[in-house]
């Protein structure tokens, strides 16, 4: 800092989840003095009680799922293969470990200042760290997340959320999960795989109401031959314990349902935009609580941006990485007209087996171009299934438009769509169209062949 600036830092970061690491270091990269302000681990809700710790939970269950259909083919596995959570979870918390222990080298050798504290605006140039140091700084980016909430109704504090899933250190033998969305569906398909009783209730007439309506369908349906039990249109009045350790939940006409040792809300997640001083620096919150934001990252405060789930605009980790990087491309990086293209997100919710989407869906195609729409499906059942007579089915389905039949929508929905999907996603962002696929010769035999192989 030379003895004219008065500024102590280019960018101070609020957050040090996926999105506020990503911008940090990319500003760094452009030079920029910068520093994080995290009161928590490294990584966030990702890293710590998100996609990572969840992708490790999906993964012992894809394992479990795995042994069970090995001691169908002749292998011999133990008539009921015994899972020590408690053991997974030393594994899963010691690789989480290491991604704390790489961000931390990485923010030191990039020059980047970590304060392991909240925190609050004082005016859009100064942050004021808990403990009191004021600090100047020409730039903010705020990247301080989402939390999980629960619904306003008597016994409420009986259940769960996400994060306290992350604590189990067991499988409850029977689970309530309230919310048809992607935290329900992914913990639905690993509880279930791992041993619990799961019940799902929704209040809407199904799951997931933003993912495409027949793959969903198709996903109910394997649910419920799982053993998933399903319960739509239900609408939760309250939450009684019932007995030591165990809940029971009432529905809007007082009907009692079934005792469950667990109880866990996902019924969406809010922007963390309270207690940091927004107000104080003219930054103004939407109705729901979240930062507005632009499609540049820009708040409503000069020199203030913010990005990741506190924007509540697509909120999901690869986005905001994304998002921080083009924002710091902007700022720092001489490029004017840098920002992310919200556009034809590629996500996957990881049930079992995953369900990937990208582009629109056919309701939204039909929407927007009517009758030039044209869909493809393909309902099969993968190698694997078909060898255990499993009764799960995958479907794939393309939804395209006009005379060329560009691909507008990819569904995926089965075994691997989690990895088949990436790849799609680069074909449709190219305006892929259906005469292209077919031109792929198919690799035989995948799950992933099906997608070129549509008529
Ligand atoms: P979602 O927004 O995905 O789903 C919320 C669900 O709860 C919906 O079914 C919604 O119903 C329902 N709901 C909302 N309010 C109430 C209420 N008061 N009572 C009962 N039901 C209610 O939220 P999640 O909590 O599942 O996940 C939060 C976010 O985290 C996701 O949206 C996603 O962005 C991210 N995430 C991403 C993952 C991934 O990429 N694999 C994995 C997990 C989370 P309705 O549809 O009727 O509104």
């Amino acid at each position: 800092m030379s003895a004219a600036d008065p500024f102590d830092f280019d960018l101070v970061v609020l957050g040090g989840g996926s999105g506020g690491l990503a911008g940090a270091f990319r500003a760094a990269e452009h030079g920029a003095r910068v520093a994080i302000l995290e009161p928590g681990e490294l990584g966030g809700t990702c890293v710590n009680a998100g996609c990572v710790p969840k992708k490790a939970m999906w993964l012992a269950a894809e394992l479990a799922t795995r042994i069970g259909a090995a001691a169908q083919l002749g292998f011999e596995v133990p008539a009921a293969p015994k899972f020590d959570w408690g053991e997974f979870i030393t594994d899963r918390q010691r690789y989480i470990g290491g991604i704390h222990e790489s961000y931390r080298k990485r923010l030191d050798r990039a020059g980047i200042v970590l304060m392991p504290c909240r925190g609050t605006l004082l005016d859009a140039r100064t942050v004021v760290a808990d403990g009191g140091a004021h600090l100047r700084t020409r730039h903010v980016l705020l990247a301080t997340g989402s939390s999980p909430q629960r619904p306003d109704i008597p016994g409420a504090g009986l259940g769960g959320v996400s994060d306290d899933f992350f604590h189990w250190t067991r499988a409850p033998a029977r689970v309530a999960l309230v919310g048809g969305g992607y935290i329900s569906v992914e913990l639905a398909g690993l509880l279930q795989a791992l041993g619990s009783r799961v019940d799902l209730f929704v209040r809407g007439p199904r799951l997931l109401s933003h993912s495409d309506e027949e793959v969903v369908g198709q996903l109910e349906e394997n649910y419920r031959r799982l053993g998933v039990h399903l319960h739509f249109g239900y609408r939760l009045r309250e939450v009684e314990r019932a007995g030591d350790r165990c809940v029971r939940l009432f529905d809007e006409d007082g009907e009692a349902g079934d005792a469950f040792d667990a109880l866990v809300f996902a019924i969406g997640r809010r922007g963390n935009s309270a207690g940091i001083g927004l107000e104080a620096a003219g930054v103004d919150i939407d109705a729901a609580g979240n930062v507005a934001v632009d499609a540049f990252q820009n708040t409503s405060a000069a020199g203030i941006y913010a990005v990741g789930d506190v924007t509540g605009r697509e909120t999901l980790t690869p986005v905001a990485i994304a998002a921080a990087r083009r924002l710091m491309d902007r700022v720092f990086g001489g490029q004017p007209e840098a920002r992310l293209d919200y556009e034809n997100v590629p996500t996957v919710v990881f049930a079992h087996p995953p369900i990937g989407g990208v582009g629109l869906t056919e309701a939204q195609a039909r929407e927007r171009h009517g009758d030039a729409v044209k869909v493809y499906r393909s309902r099969f059942r993968p190698m694997l299934q078909a060898l255990t007579d499993a009764p799960l089915c995958s479907l794939f389905k393309l939804v395209c438009v006009g005379e060329d039949e560009r691909v507008v929508g990819v569904h995926l929905y089965g075994e691997a769509a989690d990895e088949i999907l990436q790849g799609f996603a680069v074909a449709l962002r190219l305006g892929a169209t259906m005469a292209d696929l077919r031109d792929t010769v198919a690799i035989h035999p995948t799950s992933a062949e099906e997608v070129v192989l549509m008529r």
